[in-house]
């Protein structure tokens, strides 16, 4: 029987209230330090098309992190298993921004979700496309039905003048011949593909063919197919959420990914997508109401993929 969310989401909405001035807004990217936390949206995209909302499900969001999760599918879909021999599948247990284990494992970053695996996706993708970060603009409007998202050109100037780790990131990975595109072309593109802007809808459904075996739920056009759905969905378990994918999972019990804008996507497959958004951030990068508000929602509902 289909499941009315609008009580659940609504009575999540109040009781994550008083945790949203104790998340700390990311400042590294000086634009994302200007959003105020005092914010808080969830939706939930059913396959069926029904979608709930409760509070700012409306406002859009720099999802950052999260296209991560939409730059791999479309790597995966067009390259296949070609690309594991460029970037690994395992946790980092680093940060995602760390440089050191890159060094001693010869320029393959652990996982596409790390920002050295992004980069990466990112040059698989440049070497496809004439312009990566555009192709996968189109990517995701498309999968998010939703023709007007954009990229925010003030979060990606100021991201990318303040981009001095992914720089070197990308130069180490260049070093040891895992770049292929000029650091330049990557880092850019990379930048612009993370200011992309979004709401909890347009997210949540975004992300909903992969709750869906690999296939868009309103006209059943096939992205990935089940087995490489199958296989996004467990890197978003072991490697979605930072350097807390495991108490994640204890918590929460979904495969997710997560963005230091305060996003968080998660699946449950077969039923929905759900995308939180709150601004302030847990010690792990992750918003601190939004997984909260995640751990609630699987309680709640008896949610879980275990
Ligand atoms: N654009 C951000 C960076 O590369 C993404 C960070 C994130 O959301 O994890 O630092």
């Amino acid at each position: 029987m289909a499941i009315n969310y609008q009580l659940i989401l609504d009575s999540i909405c109040d009781e994550v209230k008083g945790l949203l001035s104790k998340g700390k807004v990311a400042s590294y990217i000086p634009q994302l330090s200007a959003v105020s936390p005092l914010q808080f949206g969830i939706a939930a995209y059913c396959l069926d098309g029904r979608v709930f909302t409760a509070g700012d499900a409306q406002k859009k969001f720099s999802v950052q992190s999260i296209t991560k999760l939409f730059a791999l599918a479309l790597a995966f879909a067009r390259e296949g298993d070609k690309i594991w021999s460029r970037v690994g599948r395992e946790p980092s247990g680093n940060p995602f921004n760390s440089l050191s284990q890159l060094e001693y494992e010869y320029g393959i970053p652990r996982n596409p979700f790390i920002n050295a695996g992004a980069l990466v996706i990112h040059d698989i993708l440049a070497a496809r496309f004439v312009q990566a970060d555009i192709a996968l603009l189109q990517f995701i409007r498309m999968l998010a039905r939703q023709p007007a998202l954009d990229f925010d050109k003030a979060v990606a100037l100021s991201e990318h003048q303040t981009a001095h780790r992914n720089y070197a990131i990308a130069h180490l990975m260049k070093d040891f011949g895992n770049l292929h595109n000029p650091v330049e072309t990557i880092i850019e593109g990379y930048c612009r593909q993370c200011s992309i802007t979004m709401n909890c809808i347009e997210l949540a459904r975004a992300a909903s063919f992969l709750a869906n075996h690999g296939s868009i739920p309103w006209d059943g056009t096939r992205i990935l197919d089940a087995s490489s759905s199958k296989r996004l969905n467990a890197l978003m378990l072991t490697c979605g959420t930072y350097d807390a994918a495991g108490d994640f999972a204890y918590r929460v019990g979904l495969p997710a990914k997560s963005g230091v804008g305060g996003g968080i996507v998660a699946l449950v497959p077969g039923e929905l997508a759900i995308a939180v958004w709150s601004p302030g951030l847990d010690a792990t990068g992750n918003s601190l109401a939004g997984v909260m508000a995640l751990e609630r929602f699987t309680t709640l509902t008896a949610r879980s993929i275990f």
